[in-house]
Formats: C-alpha cells, structure tokens, sequence
C-alpha cells in the first residue's frame, strides 16, 4: 500500500467506525419531543417530557415537573428545547446535558433547569431500555437493598402530633417528619387571623412569629419524645421562615431530640448563619429545597456546615446533576436526602430513586405515595411498603405513561397563576418560605 493511502487509512477507520457504532449499537437520533401536561384526575401540575428516538418503540420520559411555574415549563420546553434537541444524538447525556444548559445563555435558574431535567431523565430512560438495565445499574449497581423514606406526620395540637408518630411507625416508617399547629409550614408560629397588635387598616391573616416558633416547637418535639421515646428517627421542616440568630436558638434548642435533621431552618439568602449554628449546635441540618444553583450549596457542603442535601432532582437539571452532587457529599461526608413529597411526580420519584440506591452518600429519600389512579396511568410508578421505597426493576427508569389517560386530565389554565402561598408577619411584611 502507498504510503499516503495506508495514513489515509489509519487516520479514516477509527472515526468512522465510532460514527457508525456506539458500543456495537445502532446510531440513534431524536425524532420528536412531546410534552405531556396533565393533572392526572387531581390537583397535580405535572409536566413531563417524551423524547422519541428513531427506534421504532424507543423513547423515554422524564419530570419537568414545576408546580408554580407549569405554563412556563411547557412553553420553554416546546418553543425552545424541542427545535433544538430534534436530530441530535440521545446517546451523549452529558455532552447534550452541558450544551442544552449553555443553550439558554443565561443559566441555572429553576424553569431552565426543569426543562433540562426533562430531558436529562428521558435521555437516561432511553439508554437504560438500551442497554435492557435499570438506570442504577448504569450508575454503578446498587449500593444498598432499597430506599429508606421518611413519612410525614403532624398535628394541630401535641396529643395529635404524637398520634401522627405513632400512626407512620404503624405502617413501618423509622423515619419520621414532624410538623405542628395551624397553617401548614410555620405551625407553632403563627397568631390567629385578626388577633394580635396590628397597624390599622393591615393585613389580618394568619401572622408568623420568629420567637413564638422558637418556644413553641422544642416544647412540642419534648413531648412527642416523652411520648414514643427516641426509637424514631425524627425530623421538622421550617421552610426557611425563620432569620439569623433565631435559627441558631432553634438548633440549640432541639438539640435535646435527637433529631435526624432540621430541615431548612434558614432561607438561601442567609445561609452564611449556617457557620454560627455549627459552632453551638450538633442538631443535624438538612437543606436545599429550593436551591437551583449548584454555587448556592457548594460551600455547604465543602465547608461541612451541612448533613443532608435536599434539592429536588427535577429542579436542578436531573439525574446527570443529582449523581455529581451525590458524588460531591460522598467526598466530604455529607448526605443526600432528595426532596419529593407533595406535588412531586413519580417520574421524578424514581430519578432520585436511582440515583439514592446507587450512590454512597445516600441519606434518606422523602415519601411520596400516589393513589391507584395514577399508577395506573403511570404503570411501574414507585411503591412504598415498610418505610422502603421499590422501583419497578424493568430496564431505564422502570415507568411509562398512558399518554390517552394523562390527555383526559389536561392542565388547563391555572386559577390565580399558580403562585406558591404567601406569609405574611403582624406588620404585613412577607415571610421567606
Ligand atoms: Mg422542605
């Protein structure tokens, strides 16, 4: 052979070999991108995507899902990530993953990052069905047996929070969330609608007070405990309601409980406090919920000033981000505790289902349990028996979605935008939630 046609060669054959083949598979482009909206019967705002591959019968689904946002998510997904993403290769998650952030120009904020997370379990759906395994296993197998949740408890007075307790230990739950009193989250600081001292003519709802929650929740977590004694490993959410110094008192304070963690107990905006509770408390912080940006945990974690990691897998861009995270607090020590609950999809469910069973910095994982109605239009949905959380084991995320049962539930116009509640303190200023 010529020397200048054996270089031609040589230089030839392993690219074109890697653009015909990808680990012996077929070459796979993206077909189309629906995005199915529904409120499956109920009062869920789901959004998820189905990327569909140019395998006949291959696609996958994945969450982008945000409950205050919905319209917002739809319309970036199919006005600017779906001309985008057609004709692209869904094998590269991580290449598709850093240029469909970048895509945006400006980034990380959370319709983005629930567009990106969309696509980013739907790209790890497909391959999962390509490879015939579970997401896990492409993640590294699994590292435990099943997934620890913890249940939600709570009560408008301390005889019915224990009540709570004792109800989820009943149905096989070691982990326990405890909430307390009147209006949801803040309960145990808030004033009753109209009393208390305020400006004429203000605001007469229900008001939050800082020191009133700060007395009012140690007392109930000591009676809870006198109560069921510390065989559960229990926990209380603040939803960031409280500021600065007041934070660091109820961390002291619950110091006596034992708690799992804390959950939240300071906004985003004020998380330099986490320092000062660290230097006076050993009450075990759990944090993140509405974080989006990685930089807003980043020195949480690294500076160890936090025990649990909470973001929610479909509000940071999916599982290609969540397994980084989780490979972040495995390197410093800190736990992942992925938030569900709620408004959550099973979708997003089992994304952070795969990620927890496969990582070591697995903490806990929050429950969520769907009625029949959506497993049935959600078959291979996530079940909960004994306080564990099972994935279906079929090959991807192990679920799938009757897209004529989610079209009979459309998600239609939202009733005052969709706006997450506002609290409010005795003066009429707005309490972070
Ligand atoms: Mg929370």
């Amino acid at each position: 052979m010529e020397r200048r046609k054996l270089l031609k060669t040589l230089l030839a054959a392993p690219v074109a070999a890697a653009a015909q083949t990808s680990g012996g598979l077929p070459p796979l482009t993206i077909k189309d991108v629906k995005v199915i909206a529904t409120s499956g019967g109920r009062q869920y705002r789901w959004v998820f995507l189905k990327i569909i591959t140019s395998e006949p019968g291959l696609y996958g689904i994945g969450s982008a899902g945000n409950h205050y946002q919905a319209h917002a998510v739809i319309a970036a997904a199919e006005q600017h990530l779906k001309p985008w993403l057609i004709g692209k290769n869904p094998d590269r998650i991580e290449d598709l993953w850093q240029a469909a952030q970048m895509r945006t120009y400006w980034r990380n904020g959370p319709v983005n990052n629930n567009v990106l997370a969309g696509m980013d379990m739907a790209l790890w759906d497909i391959k999962g069905k390509r490879a015939g395994m579970p997401v896990y296993e492409l993640l590294g197998g699994k590292a435990r047996d099943a997934v620890a949740c913890y249940d939600h408890a709570g009560g408008r007075d301390r005889e019915s929070a224990v009540a709570g307790v004792q109800a989820s230990m009943a149905k096989g739950f070691r982990h326990i969330r405890v909430q307390y009193g009147e209006g949801g989250y803040g309960g145990g600081g808030f004033i009753p609608a109209g009393q208390g001292n305020r400006p004429e003519g203000g605001y007469q709802g229900l008001a939050f007070d800082e020191e009133m929650y700060v007395d009012t929740i140690p007392q109930v977590f000591e009676y809870v405990r006198a109560k069921v004694g510390f065989g559960p490993k229990l926990c209380h959410d603040v939803h960031s309601h409280l500021s600065g110094m007041n934070a660091v008192e109820l961390s002291r304070r619950m110091q006596p409980y034992q708690l799992l963690f804390l959950e939240d107990v300071l906004p985003p905006e004020h998380i330099a406090y986490y320092r000062h509770i660290r230097q006076v408390a050993t009450t075990p912080q759990a944090v993140g919920e509405v974080f989006s940006h990685p930089y807003e945990y980043l020195p949480l974690i690294t500076e160890r000033l936090i025990d649990y990691v909470r973001c929610r897998v479909s509000a940071i861009g999916g599982i290609t981000q969540a397994k980084k995270i989780a490979t972040l607090c495995e390197v410093f020590g800190v736990k992942t505790a992925f938030q569900e609950g709620g408004e959550n999809d099973p979708v997003n469910q089992l994304a952070a289902y795969h990620v927890d069973i496969s990582s070591t910095a697995f903490g806990i994982q929050e429950e969520n349990a769907f009625p029949e109605a959506v497993h049935e239009m959600m078959p291979g949905a996530a079940r909960i028996r004994n306080g564990y959380l099972y994935g279906s084991g079929k090959p991807g995320l192990g679920i799938d979605i009757d897209e004529k049962l989610a079209a009979k539930y459309p998600l239609g116009e939202i009733r005052g935008g969709g706006a997450y509640r506002t609290d409010r303190a005795l003066d009429g200023s707005v309490v972070k939630p």
